[in-house]
């Protein structure tokens, strides 16, 4: 059984065009080569519909689908399957922001949240690349749970799926758990698919890939597909960048700028820097002078994130004023600054806080979960 969300257009219409060949040659007489224009095309035509069916009608039954032929429904239940994870815990929070924990097919769990905006007109959806992660940053909750595997390709698209499911979406970023560009090839076709004008139809501006500076994959990532970049600086020396972020000793701060200043941005696009705002230790006047000298000439907005605490890092967020402060002295020098509202925090919204509370209820209630403990953070 192959997973549907696998499947970019082009790769569905040509599962479909033996079916095409075979009722297009029991019905005529046509040349050989004249057969195969005419399957092709017809292929493709079917591929689009289906496309529409799933991504854009929200169906995933194939018996549903009407205006199919007999003979691709049957195809279709026999060989195709629209992939659902399991539901393992659904959060709401007051705020409107809604958080899952999915259980893959071998029962690996992510996290993603629909992010509602202020206003309520836009929905951003935050979706995991891995389960788990294994750059180690200091102040993550995902970064305590080790790397398990890399998402597959359905297993992310899915996500989306699901989101969609319960509220339309403007925008996707890969800010769940995990570290994209370490499963860049998923994470490629993936946002190819989302791109998809017959499926999901997300515009290239609002896919946003985070990375924490991978800083090779960061080039392949911009050579390979048309998406908006996000890079997680969250310090301003390499001193204290690779205090909190390990992936700092091995690109530091100024191959990680140079690989932002080479990525192929269209017009009126700009890198989203993400600064993870700790009390006391990147908060103050000075970081944020030093940031802004950082990112000169780079066209770029800052998102400041005021920490969200949790039980395993003793970093504490910063008072509402330093955070305020600090993105007054960015805007005054005429940078984009923004400050991430924290959305969520009765849910744990925080990257793999949701996961972590369940595997660790689990393994407080049940044995049979040791393997699981293995990756608890408290
Ligand atoms: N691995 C990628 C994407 C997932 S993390 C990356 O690091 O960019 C998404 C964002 O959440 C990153 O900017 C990270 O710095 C931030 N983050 C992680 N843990 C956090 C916490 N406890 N509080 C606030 N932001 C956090
Ligand atoms: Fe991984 Fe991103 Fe968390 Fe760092 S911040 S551990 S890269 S998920």
């Amino acid at each position: 059984m192959i997973y549907f969300q696998s499947l970019t257009q082009n790769e569905l219409s040509e599962l479909l065009l033996p079916l095409s060949l075979d009722r297009l040659g029991r019905r005529s007489r046509l040349e050989e080569s004249e057969l195969l224009i005419k399957a092709k095309k017809q292929a493709r035509f079917h591929a689009q519909q289906i496309y529409h069916w799933v991504y854009q009608r929200g169906v995933s039954q194939w018996e549903q689908m009407s205006d199919l032929s007999k003979d691709h429904r049957a195809w279709l239940i026999a060989n195709l399957e629209v992939f659902r994870p399991k539901v393992c815990s659904r959060q709401e929070s007051p705020d409107g922001t809604v958080k899952f924990l999915w259980e893959m097919g071998d029962s690996k769990t992510v996290e993603g949240v629909i992010i509602p905006a202020a206003e309520g007109e836009r929905f951003t959806g935050c979706i995991s690349s891995q389960v788990g992660c294994a750059m180690k940053c200091a102040f993550c909750v995902t970064g305590t749970q080790g790397v398990e595997r890399n998402l597959e390709v359905h297993e992310i698209v899915a996500q989306v799926y699901e989101l969609r499911q319960v509220s339309p979406l403007t925008n996707v970023v890969f800010m769940g758990m995990g570290e994209p560009l370490k499963n860049l090839d998923n994470v490629v076709k993936a946002c190819e698919i989302l791109l998809d004008t017959d499926g999901m139809n997300f515009s290239k501006r609002k896919i946003t890939v985070s990375t924490s500076g991978l800083v090779p994959a960061i080039a392949e990532l911009g050579a390979r597909v048309d998406v908006s970049l996000a890079v997680s600086l969250n310090a301003t020396t390499d001193e204290q960048r690779s205090a909190i972020m390990p992936v700092n000793r091995k690109w530091n701060i100024a191959e990680l700028l140079k690989a932002c200043r080479e990525y192929p941005l269209g017009s009126h696009r700009r890198i989203t820097f993400e600064y993870v705002m700790l009390r006391d230790f990147n908060d103050t006047p000075d970081d944020a002078r030093r940031l802004m000298k950082l990112v000169v000439g780079i066209p770029s907005k800052i998102n400041l994130i005021p920490f969200n605490e949790h039980a395993s890092a003793d970093f504490k967020r910063p008072s509402d004023e330093t955070v305020r402060a600090f993105q007054k002295l960015l805007v005054d020098a005429g940078m984009t600054a923004t400050v991430r509202v924290s959305r969520g925090r009765e849910i744990s919204a925080a990257c793999g806080q949701l996961r972590s509370a369940v595997i660790a209820r689990e393994s407080r209630s049940s044995d049979a979960s040791q393997g699981l403990s293995a990756v608890t953070s408290y």
